[in-house]
């Protein structure tokens, strides 16, 4: 019979009370690994702090992130952030994709702080995702926080799940985009953004 803790359902339970350790030691023997043995003796747990690092977007605040680093400006010619590095875990085999992201804005009133464009990306690859809501969760973001004239992400990945797994391998990278407001009404500014990002005319 199952101890009455365990007919708690997992999702009432915060992940910090969880020990995610304890189902790695049981996934490594259902793999036909013995977890005891020197090398897996500590990786449970290993992996548990990495799962809770590549997972910690769910327990970021944007608005925290962002704090203070929003400034009132005339300045209307277009930011880009570009050459974002990112890594994230694909919700489909929980395997990584990572890759580069573009980001870039029409400023209205205020910009913000150029670091923080990376850490709002931190903040939704960190999470279980696909690449195409990842791109589209960023540029919502930067909509939501900087209220610009519009938004455009660029974003490139390679997929492990598609590389290791010995499919598909031709198609291992995947380029997705968004374009809100001006950057999806006016063709002169996407054009810019495009060309500010793949001055060579190649990729996107
Ligand atoms: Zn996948």
């Amino acid at each position: 019979m199952a101890s009455p803790k365990a007919a708690v359902p997992l999702s009432f339970l915060k992940l910090e009370e969880h020990s995610v350790a304890r189902l790695i030691r049981e996934l490594l023997g259902r793999l036909g690994e013995d977890p005891r043995r020197d090398g897996l003796a500590r990786t449970p747990e290993r992996v548990d702090q990495a799962l809770r690092f590549l997972t910690s977007g769910y327990r970021m605040n944007l608005h925290q992130i962002v704090g203070g680093a929003l400034f009132e400006v005339k300045y209307d010619e277009m930011v880009v952030v570009k050459d974002i590095e990112y890594f994230s875990l694909c919700e489909h085999h929980m395997l990584p994709f990572f890759g580069r992201m573009h980001v870039a804005y029409l400023p209205r009133k205020k910009v913000i702080g150029l670091s923080k464009i990376p850490r709002i990306v931190d903040v939704f690859a960190r999470r279980l995702q696909i690449q195409e809501r990842l791109t589209q969760e960023v540029a919502l973001a930067v909509q939501e926080v900087v209220d610009p004239e519009g938004v455009g992400v660029v974003c490139d990945a390679r997929h492990f799940c598609m590389m290791m797994r010995g499919v598909e391998k031709q198609h291992s990278g995947a380029i997705t985009s968004a374009m809100l407001g001006a950057f999806r009404d006016r063709k002169e500014t996407r054009h810019e953004f495009l060309s500010l990002v793949n001055p060579a005319g190649g990729k996107y």
